[in-house]
């Protein structure tokens, strides 16, 4: 998959995005791009940027003046982004070139056992005095929050303050995979755009023309649950590093090759609890819905959904529904006071009892 094609804005928020520069007259400060992740958002926030940024034309970014070059170059002096430490090193997109401006220093980094998978007060504060001067080369700037819902509650008060009383050349877009979770006095501070899954056809058109020759694209969108970006990532095997990780993990808990102990100690060594329950939900809901459809002897393609088939073979609904309660209980406690390794380790033992 060439970075170019990936770059191109999604078809179905074409028409969001035209609706922005119609609405100029009455243009917000700051906007919340809301949406199920895999629909398309950061992409848009990429174009968006790049477009308010040209300084060439007003509806399309063109691609040729120093503010596009410079954008795409990874060094354009009005943008400003800020994302976790984590998000940095597991997307390796235009983002991430422009983040570790606001990261700490590799010296403190290095301290931590592993990425921090939150957005500092202090990254917050670094960028106030930033967006507090004229623009350098534009005539707005960007502050892009990628996602909010990585600000930890001091950096989402933090920016509160200058969502406030944003400068009048600042746009501010906030990125949420997960809106909920925001501070509703946050929310309520930014214009909404939200992401929907696209009508299918659409959405298999899209995938057709981003895999040709491939057959079955209407499966892999079922088994992305219809998200575009998601089918898209599993035809490229692109399965996110924890995903896979946690999968090999579950299957090894089950037919008894580990125990709960040292796999809960491995997993928690390079992930952030949230992340690897998140991680075990997608799995079980992909065991469900292989095990639903295996009744079609079409289904069951690849060598990994027979594996899951084989394992979702040995247990019956009830028990796979009943751990996904387990698993979601224990993900509402993630972040407190909960010692992460004892629950991530309670939780895979329920697991593997249900093979006994
Ligand atoms: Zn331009």
């Amino acid at each position: 998959m060439s970075r170019v094609t990936e770059r191109d804005l999604l078809p179905w928020t074409q028409a969001a995005f035209d609706a922005f520069f119609i609405s100029q007259g009455r243009q917000a400060h700051a906007y919340l791009l809301a949406g199920h992740s895999g629909l398309g958002k950061t992409v848009f926030a990429e174009h968006l940027a790049k477009t308010l940024l040209c300084q060439e034309s007003d509806q399309k970014a063109c691609g040729q003046c120093q503010s596009c070059r410079l954008f795409e170059s990874g060094s354009h002096p009005d943008l400003h982004v800020l994302q976790s430490e984590k998000r940095t090193i597991d997307f390796a997109d235009l983002f991430a070139t422009y983040a570790p401006r606001y990261l700490e220093d590799e010296s403190k980094r290095n301290k931590r056992k592993k990425p921090s998978a939150v957005i500092a007060i202090d990254q917050v504060r670094d960028v106030v005095p930033d967006i507090n001067t004229r623009p350098h080369l534009s005539n707005c700037r960007i502050i892009i929050l990628n996602a909010a819902e990585d600000l930890n509650i001091n950096a989402a008060n933090s920016l509160l303050k200058s969502l406030e009383e944003p400068p009048s050349d600042s746009f501010f877009l906030l990125i949420s995979h997960d809106p909920g979770r925001l501070l509703p006095t946050l929310r309520s501070r930014c214009n909404r755009i939200d992401f929907r899954l696209p009508e299918k056809q659409q959405a298999l058109d899209w995938l057709n023309s981003q895999l040709p020759g491939v057959p079955n694209t209407a499966d892999l969108l079922d088994s992305a649950a219809g998200i575009p970006l998601r089918a898209l990532a599993l035809a490229g095997g692109e399965e996110s590093a924890d995903n896979s990780q946690v999968t090999d993990v579950m299957l090894q808990l089950a037919n008894r090759q580990i125990d709960p102990v040292s796999a809960a100690s491995e997993l928690i060594k390079k992930s952030e609890l949230a992340d690897i329950l998140t991680a075990v939900q997608v799995l079980i809901s992909r065991i469900i819905r292989i095990k639903f459809a295996s009744g079609n002897p079409l289904s069951a393609k690849n060598n990994c959904d027979r594996v899951l088939l084989d394992c979702g073979k040995r247990l019956n609904f009830k028990q796979l529904y009943a751990f996904l309660d387990i698993v979601s209980n224990t993900k509402q406690l993630a972040g407190g006071p909960l010692d992460d390794t004892l629950a991530l380790e309670d939780n895979l033992i329920s697991w593997q009892n249900l093979f006994s």
